[in-house]
């Protein structure tokens, strides 16, 4: 099939992108090459997309920096304007997303219809409001003396965006950078790179002056380490694995190029005696299996109390074994397949850590057969650990694969929930309002949901810390974040201390 034929069964009005985004225009890579993107449906070949390297990095960063004074100089609320335009042009656009995210990721369509696409319009609408309200302060200093800060843009920013969450960690990135006043060269991750390139090609109908958003599909190691590398973006954002993070700092060290870092995560999901269970069951379900498990903030770790931990299982297993996989596309699909074939066989390599360590799987543990045999999905997947010292309890798995752990009393949970070098999402659930503070208060988690799992709204502050990075996406912290602090000192009336003062 051609581009069109693949567009037109996929349900899409209009052609699939596939060149690079720079400086306004879509255009080859200088070298010519180009990468597969599949659907991980049936691995069937979606388009070839341009290989961006180096040079067509070097060719974004000269766009970026040309376009760089006008665009932080530009009227704060007109910045904001072009992104409110943007969020209403997603709105818009919402079905040819909504498909295009699924026909890329797997993502079952209505999650993208109804979370993808819906919270990445609502992540620029806010940083579209945000632009004009974010300022500097006036600080109190000696008499005769006003001192005041601006908040400058930091300049060029590289930013570089992992396969899970394509569309929404675009938005996460780009719509702080942009309101604050930066300009963006962007790599989407190699097997993802169709929904950023729609975005482009919206944030030209919006009125985006060219050159200000550039976005490279690449291979990380070329495309992603010359940005990373690069002697003239003067940040760099980074959602992915706690390796690559590693390789980005040292990366970014030539130019001490700032860095922000949204690494892995282990989030321990804790269920107390006292929860409601049936609301825990179906939190942790979705904790775990929404978007086949692949987020960073994942409750991939089940800490279950023990005089409860049967009953739950009882109805937690049911309900796992009932996901209806199936294609993306297809709405009654309720969870899809991980994102690619190397992906999907990491995941079931999991299960022969687990019960090499005396780990038992209680349901899943494979790739179904049938007419899902040649694509890349793992039948939600839920397996006992033996102890929290275990590899399934310790590694990111990032897929459907939930490790259920057990706990006597409230110290024990909390040494479990903070056993992992990672810290970045966490739950628990409970009826018992101290413990519930105490537990928020103590667990090594940039995030903790209460009752609840995996909120996001991008007014909230998105991060953790360890070996989960450093840094906070949305609401203020990332205006902080894309600025940096100018500090004016301005003369009034003051008498200025003569120490070397001459006749
Ligand atoms: P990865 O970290 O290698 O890829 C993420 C992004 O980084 C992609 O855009 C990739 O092209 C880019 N990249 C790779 N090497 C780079 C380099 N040297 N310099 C700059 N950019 C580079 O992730 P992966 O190998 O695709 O997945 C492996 C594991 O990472 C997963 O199993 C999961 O545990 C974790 N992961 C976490 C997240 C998250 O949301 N935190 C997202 C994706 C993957």
């Amino acid at each position: 099939m051609d581009l069109a034929d693949i567009a037109q069964a996929a349900g899409l009005r209009t052609p699939i992108r596939h060149q690079l985004f720079i400086n306004g225009r879509f255009v080859d890579a200088q070298s010519g090459e180009t990468m597969p993107t599949l659907n991980p449906h049936d691995n069937s070949r979606i388009a070839d997309v341009a290989m961006a390297g180096a040079a067509d990095v070097e060719l974004a960063v000269q766009a970026a920096e040309a376009a760089l004074p006008k665009w932080s100089r530009m009227a704060a609320m007109d910045r904001g304007r072009i992104l409110l335009k943007l969020a209403d042009l997603i709105e818009g656009n919402a079905e040819e997303l909504a498909r295009l995210e699924s026909l890329d990721t797997g993502h079952p369509i209505r999650d993208s219809r109804m979370l993808d696409v819906p919270r990445t319009a609502v992540t620029y609408r806010y940083f579209g409001g945000m632009a004009d309200k974010f300022q500097g302060e006036q600080i109190p200093v000696e008499v005769g003396f006003l001192n005041y800060t601006l908040r400058e843009p930091v300049g060029v920013v590289g930013q570089v965006v992992p396969w899970n969450f394509p569309l929404m960690f675009t938005s996460w990135k780009m719509a702080p950078a942009l309101a604050a006043g930066n300009c963006i060269v962007l790599k989407p991750a190699e097997i993802t790179p169709l929904s950023s390139l729609k975005i482009a090609e919206l944030m030209a109908e919006a009125g985006m002056p060219e050159g200000v958003v550039n976005i490279l599909p690449g291979l990380g190691t070329v495309a992603g380490q010359a940005i990373a590398e690069h002697d003239r973006i003067s940040k760099i954002a980074f959602t992915g694995s706690t390796a690559t993070g590693r390789r980005i700092v040292q990366a970014s060290a030539g130019n001490l190029k700032k860095v922000q870092l949204e690494l892995g995560g282990k989030g321990a999901n804790i269920v107390f005696e006292d929860a409601n269970l049936l609301a825990a069951v179906n939190g942790a379900a979705w904790a775990i299996f929404h978007n086949q498990g692949q987020a960073c903030i994942a409750g991939s770790r089940l800490v279950l109390h023990e005089k409860i931990a049967d009953a739950f299982l009882e109805k937690f297993i049911p309900l796992a074994r009932s996901i209806r996989l199936g294609n993306p596309l297809d709405p009654h699909t309720e969870m899809g397949p991980l994102t690619s074939l190397q992906h999907r066989d990491r995941v079931l390599s999991y299960v022969e850590v687990a019960r090499s360590q005396g780990g038992e799987v209680l349901s899943g543990g494979k790739a179904p057969t049938g007419d899902l045999a040649n694509g890349c999905y793992v039948e939600p997947t839920i397996v006992r650990a033996s102890g929290w010292r275990d590899r399934i309890a310790q590694e990111e798995v990032f897929g459907p694969f939930v490790t259920v752990l057990t706990f006597k009393d409230d110290q024990e949970a909390l040494q479990i929930a903070n056993s992992t070098e990672y810290g970045l999402g966490g739950g628990l659930w409970t009826n018992n309002l101290q413990r519930a503070h105490k537990f928020a208060r103590d667990m090594k988690s940039g995030m903790v949901w209460i009752n609840c799992y995996k909120r996001v709204n991008p007014g909230s502050p998105f991060g953790g810390s360890g070996m989960s990075g450093y840094g906070r996406e949305m609401g203020f912290d990332a205006m902080r974040e894309y600025t940096q602090v100018k500090s004016i000192w301005v003369n009034v009336d003051a008498q200025i201390a003569p120490h070397y003062a001459r006749p």
